[in-house]
């Protein structure tokens, strides 16, 4: 479903690549984390999975970087936004319409999805993330992991063959991003969706198939189905390495 192939990122002005040598590929029906201290790389991955990288941002990119199929060179990030859809961290600041509803029909309104089609994906997927009952209710007025949940179900209701997910648990206390970290997991299990997510949080992994570990702008470490504690001590030991060299 992705493919990165030898994919190294350097910035316009940096002295050296932000990334070099990323060599990884993702399955249909995977969440896979990209775990790792900040400022290590991981937005730099996820965006050249989208195409932002090197799209917007500028820079070079090396090497290829394939979704569904497209190169990320050929195809800029609107060419790929039926395929791929986002979560971030601060969900209201993405919002387009008024109330729960509305903005889950957004994102399909945008593909020119048919409307019974329309109707019944946002049936299904208020279903999916438990938000039937807040439908109508106002965004704004929404607790941050209930917009949280709407800003998954938006991402979901589209169907994209992928979903990456930039820190999705970043503003949330932790009962909250459970939450939604377990609705991400669900929509793996029961839909076969595959989603690709960066984040700092250990506790992430425990829903994680697998996690690939950054250090360095490079992939360090795999670990398939790691525990919280495995993931943390990782951190703990690039950290100290880091520090002592
Ligand atoms: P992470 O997500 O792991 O915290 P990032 O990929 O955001 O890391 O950033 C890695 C490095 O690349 C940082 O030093 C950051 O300053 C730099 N960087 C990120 N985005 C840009 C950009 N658009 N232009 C220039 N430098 C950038
Ligand atoms: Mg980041």
């Amino acid at each position: 479903m992705i493919r990165f192939e030898e994919v190294s990122v350097t910035y316009d002005g940096a002295a050296e690549p932000t990334v070099r040598g990323i060599d990884f590929e993702v399955p249909e029906g995977e969440l896979v984390l990209l775990a790792g201290p900040s400022g290590v790389g991981k937005s730099t991955v996820l965006g050249a999975v989208s195409g932002l990288v090197p799209h917007f941002t500028g820079g070079t990119l090396s090497g290829r970087v394939t979704v569904a199929g497209r190169d990320t060179r050929t195809h800029k990030p609107r060419e790929l936004a039926d395929v791929v859809g986002t979560v971030g961290q601060d969900p209201l600041s993405h919002f387009v319409t008024d109330t729960v509803e509305d903005e889950l029909a957004y994102g399909m309104e945008s593909l020119g999805l048919a409307p019974d089609v329309m109707r019944r994906r946002v049936e299904e997927t208020l279903d999916l993330l438990g938000l039937s009952e807040l439908r109508s209710r106002p965004l704004a007025t929404l607790s941050g992991g209930q917009q949280q949940r709407v800003a998954v179900a938006r991402a979901l209701a589209a169907r994209p063959e992928i979903i990456f997910g930039d820190e999705p648990t970043g503003n949330l206390d932790s009962r909250a991003g459970a939450e939604v970290l377990g609705f991400l997991r669900r929509s793996v299990d029961e839909l076969g969706q595959t989603i690709v997510m960066v984040t700092h949080d250990p506790v992430a992994a425990s829903y994680a198939d697998r996690v690939l570990y950054l250090a360095d702008g490079r992939i360090v470490d795999e670990m398939y189905k790691p525990t919280a504690e495995a993931v943390l001590d990782r951190m703990k030991d690039f950290d100290a390495r880091g520090r002592t060299s």
